[in-house]
């Protein structure tokens, strides 16, 4: 294969970002996507609305016509392609990169698929792939669900949402309003504070109202094929239960940077090493773009704040650490 100047692996919303701005500069560039075109974004929930304006999802300054205030998955999906297929962008999807080692010439990139030789790889793998376990036993049993899509399975159900973000909160009211019936699992003593502002009242007062049922400072201890035994702050309590919804977060693919050679911070954050004005981590040549870059911080960084990647790290290569320059 013809060697590359850049190699993008992940086309979530800043992998695609990163391939707009390669193709801007001239740069021989190639993304490879393990799943579907923006495959975070497709496994959504179907009816899921994103906490950002439109604007603020735009790439590249692309305009990102949506319908309301906060556009859907739907309409984000329809952008990505659009921007995608208009710009003719040169995108493997259903493709993995395996692993990543420097050579002299840069890097050999090996997928499921072939081998790559090129000057500079980007890393835009985000983390919604690898769910935070409850690490608890039953979790392995099939009622159990670490990603939420639609309410209809779950109408006339019992079902435990457990976590109190976002994710957790959206799940519950649309199953309640689709007859399932709702039991929130909550870690600490209130529903999470980055909650969309606008959805919090409907939650809180559900709650209230007792029409979703609430455990604060309770956590799942054991789950069974017919119940779920919980710790609350009143003692262990058995509840009748269908489905487990485990909305607790993911992760990014450690394993896999730690194999590439990317360092961490030493906390409980995890965080890898990069540098903030040009996204190289400690190995030369070697990006970071998206997401990925908060490590378990994941409420870091989103595309509002990290669409801005793609710039810093085509700059640096095109200006600051030219293609071509020993690496
Ligand atoms: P991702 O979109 O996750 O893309 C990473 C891609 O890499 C994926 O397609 C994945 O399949 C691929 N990949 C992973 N490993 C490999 C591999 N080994 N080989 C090849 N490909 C690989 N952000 C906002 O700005 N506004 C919002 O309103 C908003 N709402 C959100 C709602 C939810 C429910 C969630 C979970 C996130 C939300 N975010 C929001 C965050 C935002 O969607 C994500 O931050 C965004 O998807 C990040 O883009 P990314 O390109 O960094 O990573």
């Amino acid at each position: 294969k013809e060697d590359l100047d850049v190699l993008i692996i992940g086309a979530g919303p800043i992998g695609i970002a990163c391939a707009l701005e390669c193709k801007k500069q001239n740069l021989s560039y190639l993304v490879l996507e393990k799943g579907a075109l923006t495959n975070s974004l497709f496994n959504y929930p179907l009816n899921m609305t994103f906490f950002s304006t439109s604007e603020k999802l735009e790439i590249d300054g692309i305009p990102f016509i949506s319908n309301n205030p906060k556009p859907t998955r739907n309409e984000a999906l329809e952008y990505y392609r659009r921007v995608t297929t208009s710009n003719n962008l040169n995108i493997n999807l259903y493709e993995a990169v395996l692993n990543i080692d420097k050579t002299d010439f840069g890097f050999s990139v090996t997928s499921d698929k072939a081998n790559y030789k090129t000057k500079k790889v980007i890393i835009a793998t985000g983390f919604y792939d690898i769910p935070n376990p409850l690490n608890v036993p039953g979790e392995e049993l099939p009622k159990v669900f670490h990603y939420y899509k639609e309410a209809h399975p779950f109408t006339l159900q019992d079902i435990a949402v457990v976590g109190a973000s976002n994710s957790s909160v959206d799940a519950a009211l649309e199953i309640y309003r689709k007859g399932g019936r709702v039991t929130m699992i909550i870690r600490g003593d209130a529903i999470g504070e980055r909650v969309k502002y606008w959805v919090k009242p409907d939650i809180l007062n559900r709650i209230e109202e007792g029409s979703i049922k609430a455990y604060f400072n309770s956590q799942i201890k054991t789950i069974t094929p017919h119940d779920i035994i919980i710790d609350t702050p009143d003692g262990e309590k058995t509840l009748a239960n269908d489905y487990v919804i485990a909305l607790t977060g993911y992760q990014p693919n450690f394993k896999f940077l730690k194999a590439a050679g990317i360092e961490f911070s030493k906390d409980e954050k995890h965080i890898p090493k990069y540098n903030s004005e040009t996204m190289e981590s400690n190995i030369e040549g070697l990006y970071l773009a998206g997401v990925i870059c908060g490590g378990m911080e994941t409420h870091k960084w989103f595309i509002e704040n990290s669409r801005i990647h793609a710039k810093l790290i085509v700059d640096h290569i095109v200006n600051k650490a030219p293609i071509g320059a020993k690496s």
